[in-house]
């Protein structure tokens, strides 16, 4: 896995300060994509030990709230493979520090369903690592600038942990970002 870009100090993908890895590779070529540079699987740089690392030291500051994982499509099967370890990592590093998701497939429908797009043998386990997701393409004709942490009003905010232990997609409510 490529990635494109690490954000240190990053408050705009996810509650509070975050350090957010873009990954490289997208097959979703959303119109009025952010970030279509890196559609390419081979943008950037290679994703080493020595990458996660330093991601894992930046998370080791008491005003970090967490990571944030954007792309790109994080959730393109072979990226769930590379990143299932080193989430592991940093849950086992920073069990209190949040993991948020941008994924342009459904959490329900095309990831967690075994019949999913983009569902592989390592993508519930990833899942469970993960605190909220933002889900959904990018809709250029619902795109509102006004929307907090996500780009078109068609995305989800989901709270993970809540959605597995029902069986069905619950939203983050809004008093959670305030
Ligand atoms: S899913 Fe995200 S990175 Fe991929 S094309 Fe859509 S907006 Fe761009």
């Amino acid at each position: 896995m490529n990635y494109a870009t690490i954000k240190y100090n990053d408050i705009a993908n996810g509650t509070g300060v975050r350090v957010s890895l873009f990954v490289s590779g997208c097959t979703h070529h959303c119109k009025g994509c952010f970030n279509a540079e890196a559609w390419d699987f081979d943008y950037g740089e290679p994703f080493t030990r020595a990458v996660e690392e330093n991601i894992l030291a930046a998370l080791d500051h008491g005003y970090v709230d967490g990571l944030s994982l954007l792309g790109g499509e994080p959730m393109e099967p072979a990226h769930q493979r590379a990143l299932l370890p080193f989430l592991k990592e940093v849950k086992r590093r920073f069990p209190d520090k949040t993991i948020w998701c941008y994924t342009g497939y459904l959490l329900d429908a095309e990831l967690l369903d075994e019949n999913g797009r983009a569902h592989t043998d390592a993508t519930r386990e990833l899942v469970g690592l993960l605190d909220v997701v933002v889900d959904g393409r990018f809709e250029e004709d619902k795109k509102d600038i006004r929307l907090r942490f996500r780009g078109s009003s068609n995305q989800r905010i989901i709270d993970v942990p809540a959605s597995l232990q029902a069986g069905e997609v619950k939203l983050k409510e809004w008093g959670d970002y305030q």
